[in-house]
């Protein structure tokens, strides 16, 4: 007879809840088993691997600049050594298009292979705290219990838990601060710079928070992906699917008995097996991380991590009956129809992934060797000074993009009378750097009209440079409103 299904019995969550979660709405907490597969010996070998290499990458350079940092302070994105800036909109789009098709494409293909195999959350989780966490509270057994470490234990076990989550948040951090400000952050007292310890401080808290305790339901309920691989997958897509037309009706393996016969005399009886090659061991339910049974069928909770393969193949083996019960393939081939890998998808995919990334590498090649992008004004909007002139401060975002030290000038057109006054005259950017110049335009004081307004243009150069870099910005001159003439 089928056991009563309790909210207390973690393998049987009543009715279709969430994998987390109990009948009662209280979290049901996860203990997964870990089944040393093929699949997870190769996971580990490529998680470890990611994790020295998410550590290694900030630390990185091309041609004296980072393979990867995103400085959302300064508004500037470098990619393998290629700096965009906020005026590179449209590449940075062509960026993501790409990227974004590719990521279906990899889905339309083999399914959530990027969450089971390199997501970092699946990586850390799986490979850092967990391991760390079956060291100090034991290993899980059959039902997922485990007794769980108490005082000292305890204690070590959350205190290796805070030291990883400094670890990690450095490491996280490092993609978004350049690792020179970084290391002054982390050897100076928190007291010279409390805002960046206040940032490090929560995001070490973060990282606590998410890998000792929200761990796998950021997969179920935070993060977008799984929802949309509904959207992603088709029919032949590859993903780690149960062998339902083998293994069911799925029944108990019941072992040989001795019985007598009708004269007494002792035999072995073979018991009915069932047809099914599922001997309903749970083994793939509980070691899988997000707590689902993958007999039910492809879910969104379903990582693509393969435990549950190297759970079955562990019992297949036992048993004496073929691997694969679980395996990876297409929903298609599960039914018994044919298996197609040219579809649509497949050729749209990388059709857009091209197009996308040959206009993506046009713009980037016709590229200027600098870019100039004029920032909003900060301060009073106009003063006069002793000559009797209105000035405007104006600030501009200058980025020397070649490979040699490269000097530029302003001009400016468009005002008669109008002059720039820079407030470093020899202005020379060393290749790669990107500064912020301040530099004042005086104008004569009359004609602003009853706006109080005149058009320039702003021309940075380089001057005495063939072919050098030359752009021209529209700016506002604000001066005090007068009866009419300017514009
Ligand atoms: S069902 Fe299998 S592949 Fe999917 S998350 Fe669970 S153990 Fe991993
Ligand atoms: S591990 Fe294999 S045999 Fe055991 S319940 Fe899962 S599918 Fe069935």
């Amino acid at each position: 007879m089928e056991p009563e299904k309790t909210s207390s019995d973690p393998l049987h969550a009543p009715g279709r809840l969430l994998s987390t979660m109990n009948e009662d709405g209280s979290r049901r907490w996860l203990r997964p088993r870990v089944s040393t597969g093929r699949f997870w010996h190769a996971r580990r070998v490529v998680a470890y691997a990611l994790i020295i290499i998410f550590a290694l990458v900030p630390h990185l350079s091309i041609g004296g600049k980072p393979v990867l940092l995103l400085d959302v302070i300064k508004r500037e994105f470098t990619i393998l050594g290629t700096t965009f800036l906020p005026t590179d909109t449209v590449l940075m789009a062509l960026l993501m298009v790409t990227l974004f098709a590719s990521i279906f494409l990899i889905t339309a293909l083999f399914g959530r292979v990027w969450c089971g195999w390199a997501c970092p959350q699946t990586v850390y989780m799986e490979f850092l705290y967990r391991p760390i966490e079956r060291l100090f509270d034991g290993a899980p057994g059959k039902k997922q219990r485990i007794k769980g470490a108490k005082g000292p234990r305890k204690i070590a076990k959350y205190v290796v838990f805070v030291l990883c989550s400094l670890f990690l948040a450095h490491t996280f951090l490092a993609y978004f601060v350049p690792p020179r400000e970084l290391i002054t952050w982390v050897t100076r007292s928190p007291f010279d710079h409390p805002t960046a310890f206040l940032v490090m401080a929560v995001t070490t808290g973060l990282m606590l928070f998410d890998f000792g305790f929200f761990r796998e339901q950021v997969c179920l309920v935070a993060c977008p992906y799984g929802r949309l691989q509904a959207a992603m997958l088709d029919r032949q897509s590859m993903i780690i699917s149960y062998d339902e037309r083998r293994g069911e009706p799925r029944g108990k393996l019941r072992r040989p008995r001795r019985d007598k016969n009708a004269e007494g005399v002792s035999l072995k009886v073979i018991a009915e097996e069932s047809p099914g090659d599922c001997i309903d061991c749970h083994m793939c339910v509980t070691t899988c991380p997000t707590g689902i049974d993958i007999r039910d069928g492809l879910q969104m909770e379903c990582i693509g991590c393969a435990q549950c393969i190297d759970a079955c193949n562990t019992i297949m083996d036992k048993v004496g009956k073929p691997r694969g019960l679980i395996r990876y393939s297409s929903r298609a081939a599960m039914e018994g129809e044919r298996t197609r890998v040219l579809r649509p998808r497949i050729v749209i995919y990388p059709a857009v992934i091209a197009i996308m990334f040959t206009i993506f590498l046009i713009f980037l090649g016709g590229r200027q060797t600098a870019e100039a992008q004029m920032l909003p004004r900060q301060g009073m909007a106009f003063y006069e000074i002793e000559t009797g002139e209105i000035v405007n401060q104006a600030r501009v975002r200058l980025v020397n993009r070649g490979e040699a030290d490269a000097s530029f000038a302003f001009s400016i057109d468009g005002v008669e009378g109008a002059r720039v006054i820079l407030e470093e005259p020899d202005l020379t950017l060393t290749p790669g750097e990107s500064r912020v110049v301040g530099f004042m335009i005086a104008v004569p004081p009359d004609g602003f009209g009853p706006r109080g307004r005149k058009e320039a243009t702003v021309n940075v150069s380089q001057p005495g440079v063939e072919d050098g870099f030359a752009k021209q910005m529209r700016y506002n001159i604000f001066g005090p409103p007068s009866g009419g003439g300017g514009s």
